[in-house]
Protein backbone atom coordinates (compact mmCIF):
# COMPACT_ATOMS: atom_id res chain seq x y z
CA UNK A 1 0.00 0.00 0.00
CA UNK A 2 1.24 3.24 -0.77
CA UNK A 3 1.67 6.00 1.85
CA UNK A 4 1.02 9.26 1.01
CA UNK A 5 0.07 13.14 2.13
CA UNK A 6 -3.35 14.45 1.70
CA UNK A 7 -0.43 17.34 -0.10
CA UNK A 8 1.17 14.73 -2.12
CA UNK A 9 -2.43 13.42 -2.96
CA UNK A 10 -3.41 16.64 -3.79
CA UNK A 11 -0.51 17.33 -6.47
CA UNK A 12 0.24 14.15 -7.88
CA UNK A 13 -3.48 12.30 -8.24
CA UNK A 14 -5.46 15.43 -9.62
CA UNK A 15 -6.43 13.40 -12.63
CA UNK A 16 -7.74 10.64 -10.51
CA UNK A 17 -10.03 13.23 -8.63
CA UNK A 18 -13.12 14.62 -9.41
CA UNK A 19 -13.75 18.54 -8.36
CA UNK A 20 -16.20 17.40 -5.36
CA UNK A 21 -13.20 14.83 -4.45
CA UNK A 22 -10.20 17.99 -4.51
CA UNK A 23 -12.45 20.46 -2.42
CA UNK A 24 -12.92 18.25 0.19
CA UNK A 25 -10.00 17.05 0.64
CA UNK A 26 -8.57 20.69 1.02
CA UNK A 27 -11.20 20.99 4.07
CA UNK A 28 -10.02 17.85 5.76
CA UNK A 29 -6.44 18.93 4.95
CA UNK A 30 -7.18 22.11 7.30
CA UNK A 31 -8.74 19.95 9.80
CA UNK A 32 -6.84 19.61 13.25
CA UNK A 33 -9.12 16.68 14.68
CA UNK A 34 -8.23 13.82 16.52
CA UNK A 35 -6.66 10.88 15.10
CA UNK A 36 -9.62 8.70 14.39
CA UNK A 37 -11.89 11.29 13.33
CA UNK A 38 -9.27 12.75 10.73
CA UNK A 39 -9.18 8.88 9.18
CA UNK A 40 -12.48 9.18 8.79
CA UNK A 41 -13.41 12.59 7.09
CA UNK A 42 -10.36 11.29 4.55
CA UNK A 43 -12.20 8.30 4.07
CA UNK A 44 -15.82 9.90 3.15
CA UNK A 45 -13.95 12.79 1.17
CA UNK A 46 -11.55 10.36 -1.15
CA UNK A 47 -13.63 7.23 -0.79
CA UNK A 48 -17.17 8.98 -1.41
CA UNK A 49 -18.52 6.00 -3.39
CA UNK A 50 -18.30 3.34 -0.43
CA UNK A 51 -21.59 5.43 0.64
CA UNK A 52 -22.87 6.69 -2.71
CA UNK A 53 -24.87 3.31 -2.75
CA UNK A 54 -26.85 4.29 0.61
CA UNK A 55 -27.50 8.42 -0.51
CA UNK A 56 -26.46 8.33 -3.90
CA UNK A 57 -26.16 12.15 -3.50
CA UNK A 58 -22.86 12.75 -1.81
CA UNK A 59 -20.67 12.91 -4.62
CA UNK A 60 -21.24 14.76 -8.25
CA UNK A 61 -19.58 11.91 -9.49
CA UNK A 62 -22.64 10.56 -11.24
CA UNK A 63 -25.00 7.73 -10.84
CA UNK A 64 -23.29 5.21 -8.49
CA UNK A 65 -24.49 1.92 -10.59
CA UNK A 66 -23.53 2.80 -14.32
CA UNK A 67 -20.32 1.27 -15.56
CA UNK A 68 -18.47 4.61 -16.52
CA UNK A 69 -18.89 5.35 -12.13
CA UNK A 70 -17.71 2.21 -11.43
CA UNK A 71 -14.52 2.62 -13.88
CA UNK A 72 -13.58 5.69 -12.69
CA UNK A 73 -13.81 5.09 -8.95
CA UNK A 74 -11.93 1.98 -9.52
CA UNK A 75 -9.00 3.70 -11.18
CA UNK A 76 -8.85 5.74 -8.47
CA UNK A 77 -8.87 3.51 -5.87
CA UNK A 78 -6.54 1.41 -7.82
CA UNK A 79 -4.18 4.40 -8.49
CA UNK A 80 -4.08 4.52 -4.53
CA UNK A 81 -2.99 0.43 -4.41
CA UNK A 82 -6.79 0.77 -2.75
CA UNK A 83 -9.11 -2.87 -3.32
CA UNK A 84 -11.69 -2.16 -6.43
CA UNK A 85 -15.75 -1.68 -5.09
CA UNK A 86 -17.86 -4.75 -6.04
CA UNK A 87 -20.69 -4.69 -8.54
CA UNK A 88 -22.71 -3.90 -5.79
CA UNK A 89 -21.10 -0.70 -5.10
CA UNK A 90 -19.52 -1.99 -2.15
CA UNK A 91 -16.09 -1.85 -0.53
CA UNK A 92 -14.37 -5.56 -0.13
CA UNK A 93 -12.33 -5.18 2.51
CA UNK A 94 -10.47 -3.06 5.16
CA UNK A 95 -7.51 -1.38 2.45
CA UNK A 96 -9.17 2.15 2.20
CA UNK A 97 -9.75 2.94 5.83
CA UNK A 98 -6.19 1.24 6.03
CA UNK A 99 -4.71 3.42 3.43
CA UNK A 100 -6.65 6.50 4.79
CA UNK A 101 -4.77 5.87 8.37
CA UNK A 102 -1.33 5.77 6.82
CA UNK A 103 -2.31 9.10 5.20
CA UNK A 104 -3.64 10.80 8.09
CA UNK A 105 -0.44 9.40 9.84
CA UNK A 106 2.31 10.94 6.97
CA UNK A 107 0.40 14.30 7.37
CA UNK A 108 1.03 14.95 10.38
CA UNK A 109 -1.57 17.66 11.19
CA UNK A 110 -4.22 15.47 13.68
CA UNK A 111 -4.86 16.85 17.14
CA UNK A 112 -2.22 14.24 19.05
CA UNK A 113 0.89 15.13 17.41
CA UNK A 114 0.18 18.21 17.03
CA UNK A 115 -0.06 17.90 21.10
CA UNK A 116 3.40 16.06 21.38
CA UNK A 117 4.85 19.36 19.18
CA UNK A 118 3.40 21.28 21.90
CA UNK A 119 4.47 19.56 24.91
CA UNK A 120 7.86 18.78 23.35
CA UNK A 121 7.00 14.81 24.44
CA UNK A 122 6.87 11.89 21.59
CA UNK A 123 4.82 8.80 19.95
CA UNK A 124 5.44 5.58 21.86
CA UNK A 125 6.88 2.42 20.67
CA UNK A 126 7.36 -1.10 21.67
CA UNK A 127 9.48 -3.24 20.54
CA UNK A 128 8.97 -7.07 20.52
CA UNK A 129 11.71 -9.05 21.91
CA UNK A 130 11.70 -12.51 20.19
CA UNK A 131 12.14 -13.02 16.31
CA UNK A 132 12.63 -8.43 16.51
CA UNK A 133 15.05 -7.91 18.58
CA UNK A 134 16.62 -11.34 19.65
CA UNK A 135 17.45 -14.27 16.94
CA UNK A 136 15.80 -16.79 18.43
CA UNK A 137 17.39 -19.62 16.07
CA UNK A 138 20.67 -18.32 17.97
CA UNK A 139 19.77 -19.37 21.09
CA UNK A 140 18.16 -22.74 19.59
CA UNK A 141 21.47 -23.44 18.06
CA UNK A 142 23.20 -23.50 21.09
CA UNK A 143 21.16 -25.60 23.14
CA UNK A 144 22.09 -29.56 23.92
CA UNK A 145 20.87 -32.01 21.12
CA UNK A 146 19.47 -33.63 24.23
CA UNK A 147 17.30 -30.31 25.06
CA UNK A 148 16.12 -30.39 21.54
CA UNK A 149 14.69 -34.05 21.33
CA UNK A 150 13.37 -33.28 25.33
CA UNK A 151 11.30 -29.87 24.26
CA UNK A 152 10.69 -30.17 20.71
CA UNK A 153 7.48 -27.95 20.12
CA UNK A 154 7.81 -26.56 22.98
CA UNK A 155 11.58 -24.91 22.58
CA UNK A 156 11.18 -21.72 24.35
CA UNK A 157 10.33 -23.82 27.47
CA UNK A 158 14.34 -24.85 27.29
CA UNK A 159 15.78 -23.22 30.74
CA UNK A 160 18.15 -20.42 30.19
CA UNK A 161 17.53 -20.60 26.78
CA UNK A 162 16.66 -16.68 26.51
CA UNK A 163 19.94 -15.81 27.75
CA UNK A 164 21.95 -17.72 24.81
CA UNK A 165 20.37 -15.69 21.99
CA UNK A 166 22.25 -13.12 19.84
CA UNK A 167 20.54 -9.52 18.89
CA UNK A 168 18.87 -9.79 15.59
CA UNK A 169 20.68 -8.05 12.67
CA UNK A 170 20.58 -4.50 12.59
CA UNK A 171 18.29 -4.30 15.93
CA UNK A 172 20.30 -3.10 18.44
CA UNK A 173 21.51 0.10 16.45
CA UNK A 174 17.59 0.12 15.33
CA UNK A 175 16.44 0.25 19.02
CA UNK A 176 19.34 2.78 20.03
CA UNK A 177 17.51 5.20 17.17
CA UNK A 178 14.35 4.64 17.97
CA UNK A 179 15.16 5.29 21.85
CA UNK A 180 16.30 8.57 20.46
CA UNK A 181 13.23 9.77 18.37
CA UNK A 182 10.54 8.03 20.04
CA UNK A 183 9.53 7.38 23.69
CA UNK A 184 10.36 3.86 23.73
CA UNK A 185 9.68 0.20 25.25
CA UNK A 186 10.17 -2.95 24.79
CA UNK A 187 6.94 -5.40 24.87
CA UNK A 188 7.80 -9.09 25.16
CA UNK A 189 6.14 -12.14 26.70
CA UNK A 190 7.97 -14.77 28.57
CA UNK A 191 6.70 -18.14 28.47
CA UNK A 192 4.54 -19.34 31.18
CA UNK A 193 6.01 -22.45 32.01
CA UNK A 194 9.33 -21.18 31.62
CA UNK A 195 10.53 -19.29 34.95
CA UNK A 196 13.87 -18.69 33.80
CA UNK A 197 13.18 -17.05 30.85
CA UNK A 198 11.66 -14.34 32.94
CA UNK A 199 14.54 -13.74 34.13
CA UNK A 200 17.05 -14.20 31.31
CA UNK A 201 14.78 -11.60 29.12
CA UNK A 202 15.73 -9.02 32.13
CA UNK A 203 19.34 -10.01 32.04
CA UNK A 204 19.74 -9.88 27.91
CA UNK A 205 18.01 -6.21 27.77
CA UNK A 206 20.66 -5.12 30.70
CA UNK A 207 23.68 -6.80 29.03
CA UNK A 208 22.63 -5.53 25.36
CA UNK A 209 20.60 -2.38 25.69
CA UNK A 210 22.17 -1.77 28.85
CA UNK A 211 20.93 2.60 28.90
CA UNK A 212 18.71 2.85 26.44
CA UNK A 213 16.09 0.18 27.90
CA UNK A 214 16.80 0.78 31.54
CA UNK A 215 13.40 0.28 33.45
CA UNK A 216 11.82 0.43 29.68
CA UNK A 217 11.37 -3.76 30.10
CA UNK A 218 7.60 -4.93 29.86
CA UNK A 219 6.83 -8.24 30.07
CA UNK A 220 2.81 -9.57 28.93
CA UNK A 221 0.48 -11.75 28.05
CA UNK A 222 -2.08 -8.69 26.86
CA UNK A 223 -0.08 -6.52 24.55
CA UNK A 224 -3.43 -4.68 23.71
CA UNK A 225 -3.65 -3.06 26.92
CA UNK A 226 -0.24 -1.26 26.33
CA UNK A 227 -1.52 2.04 24.96
CA UNK A 228 0.94 3.55 22.80
CA UNK A 229 1.69 4.41 19.24
CA UNK A 230 3.55 1.58 17.49
CA UNK A 231 3.60 -1.92 18.09
CA UNK A 232 7.05 -3.37 16.35
CA UNK A 233 6.21 -7.19 16.28
CA UNK A 234 6.27 -10.44 14.05
CA UNK A 235 3.37 -11.85 15.45
CA UNK A 236 -0.27 -11.33 16.34
CA UNK A 237 -0.53 -14.00 19.55
CA UNK A 238 -0.78 -12.24 23.15
CA UNK A 239 -2.66 -9.62 22.36
CA UNK A 240 -0.31 -7.99 19.21
CA UNK A 241 -2.99 -8.43 16.75
CA UNK A 242 -5.48 -6.18 18.97
CA UNK A 243 -3.13 -3.39 19.37
CA UNK A 244 -4.68 -0.03 19.06
CA UNK A 245 -1.55 1.66 17.32
CA UNK A 246 0.09 0.77 14.19
CA UNK A 247 1.21 -2.33 14.53
CA UNK A 248 4.07 -2.95 12.49
CA UNK A 249 4.29 -6.47 11.54
CA UNK A 250 7.77 -7.75 11.09
CA UNK A 251 8.81 -9.96 8.83
CA UNK A 252 5.07 -10.58 7.90
CA UNK A 253 5.64 -10.87 3.97
CA UNK A 254 3.80 -8.18 1.92
CA UNK A 255 3.64 -5.90 5.07
CA UNK A 256 6.97 -4.28 3.28
CA UNK A 257 8.43 -4.44 7.00
CA UNK A 258 11.20 -6.93 6.05
CA UNK A 259 14.08 -5.94 8.47
CA UNK A 260 15.03 -3.78 10.68
CA UNK A 261 16.21 -0.93 7.46
CA UNK A 262 12.94 -0.72 6.36
CA UNK A 263 11.22 -0.50 9.80
CA UNK A 264 13.50 2.43 10.40
CA UNK A 265 13.19 3.69 7.27
CA UNK A 266 9.40 4.01 7.53
CA UNK A 267 9.71 5.58 11.61
CA UNK A 268 11.76 8.24 10.19
CA UNK A 269 9.01 9.70 7.83
CA UNK A 270 7.07 9.90 10.86
CA UNK A 271 9.80 10.92 13.82
MG1 LIG B 1 8.13 -12.17 18.51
Amino acid sequence: MKTLTIGKILHDYQNYLTEYEINELRIVQKEKTDFSTQVKALQLALFAEEWDFMTREISDSGNPMSQEYTDRVNKKREAFGVSPIDDAGFATDKTSNLFCEEVVRQTKNYKEILEHKRKKTKQIVFVDMDNVLVNFQSGIDKISDEDKVKYRGDLDEVPGIFSLMEPYEGAIEGYIWLAKNFDTYILSTAPWDNPSAWTDKLLWVKKHLPEVAYKRLILSHNKHLAHGDFLIDDRTANGAGEFSGKHIHFKEKGKGFEDWKTVIAYMKKLA
